[in-house]
């Protein structure tokens, strides 16, 4: 079963051919990061923009690579949420239009199960499994049962994890997307600022990131005020030690509160090196089964969609022609 897929809810314009839902058999990503760079952050009005001009070309180059036609597809798949809302309409009305044009069922796809899925190209998703979700916009530890199954079990009361990260880079006055910039500069420090953790109540699966933010602002302010510096890379890795210790604690306490030794890292803070290093250890000392996908399936792109949309497939989850791009779609 061949699945084209299609993502657009930020700021990158991917599609991608996934075999069985496990075999990427092409992968195409248009990123705009440079047209948003100079913003600081992503302008939703130019991310429509681009995503119009690229969406026919992306899609016939993942064609092209996998030596493919539509007439040798079994759908198409699409993120219908969430995301920006003129975003998600280009990659939603696009799949619509092929779908509609070949003959082909259409299958909605949700933007974070799609994350979680980038894992399944990895290596086949065993149940029950925890995934804890890192990402531009969203912190959540999911409990799955089985295929299409997500409960969501912890989930940040304020910023996600990469906002908080994209915000502290934006103060020590590092381009857009911070979150990378962040992860190179704290493990070039061999000092830590010393940061609050945010646990929360006892017992308690969710995360918050805001405090956190503001101890890294407000340390900056009265460094200032005193006339004093604060090493940037110092600060920087006291950050991300904070981050990652209060992320791993959580995984932790979820797993043995829910007695699940299946783990699985999703979203773009995936990409992040200390937590990728961290999880590692933690799995080898807690006896976890960890999947942890590869950079390129970190950040957004349109194979991972393609892997979460062939369990829809086989379930027979297809949308109708009402299908739409809904930004504040969840999960469960
Ligand atoms: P969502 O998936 O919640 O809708 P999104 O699609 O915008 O949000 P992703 O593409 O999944 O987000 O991830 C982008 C985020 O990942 C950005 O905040 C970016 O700074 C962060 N990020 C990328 N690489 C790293 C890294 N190495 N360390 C920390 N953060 C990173
Ligand atoms: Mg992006
Ligand atoms: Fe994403």
């Amino acid at each position: 079963i061949r699945i084209l897929a299609v993502e657009t809810s930020c700021d990158e314009t991917a599609a991608a051919v996934i075999e069985n839902g496990t075999t990427v058999i092409s992968s195409v990503i248009a990123s705009q990061m440079e047209s948003h760079k100079r913003f600081g952050g992503v302008v939703p009005e130019i991310a429509s923009r681009h995503h119009v001009e690229q969406i026919t070309v992306i899609m016939e180059e993942a064609l092209n690579e996998a030596n493919l036609t539509f007439q040798d597809l079994h759908a198409i798949a699409v993120t219908e949420g969430p995301g920006l809302v003129g975003a998600l309409l280009i990659g939603v009305n696009a799949a619509k239009a092929v779908a509609f044009a070949h003959g082909l069922p259409v299958i909605g796809v949700h933007h974070i199960a799609g994350h979680v899925y980038a894992n399944h190209l990895v290596e086949p998703l065993q149940f029950p499994l925890l995934s804890l979700v890192v990402s531009g916009g969203h912190t959540e530890l999911i409990y799955m049962k089985e295929h299409g199954s997500f409960e969501v079990i912890g989930r940040t009361r304020d910023d996600a994890v990469g906002e908080a990260y994209d915000k502290v880079a934006r103060t020590l006055g590092l381009p857009y997307p911070g979150g990378p910039e962040i992860d190179k500069l704290a493990a070039s420090s061999d000092e830590a600022v010393e940061l609050p953790r945010a646990w929360l109540e006892e017992g308690s699966l969710d995360f918050s990131f805001s405090g956190l933010k503001s101890a890294v602002i407000n340390t900056l302010h009265n460094a200032k005020q005193k006339g004093e510096i604060v090493d940037p890379g110092a600060l920087a890795a006291g950050f991300q030690q904070s981050v990652i210790e209060v992320l791993v604690g959580k995984t932790i306490a979820a797993s043995r509160q829910y007695g699940v030794n299946r783990l699985v890292l999703a979203g773009g803070v995936a990409a992040n090196s200390g937590l990728r290093k961290e999880l590692e250890k933690t799995a080898a000392k807690e006896g976890w089964a960890l999947t942890i996908p590869p950079l390129s399936l970190c950040t957004d792109n349109a194979a991972m969609i393609g892997a979460a949309a062939y369990v829809r497939y086989q379930q027979g989850r297809f949308a109708d022609d009402r299908l739409n791009g809904v930004p504040g779609l969840s999960i469960s």
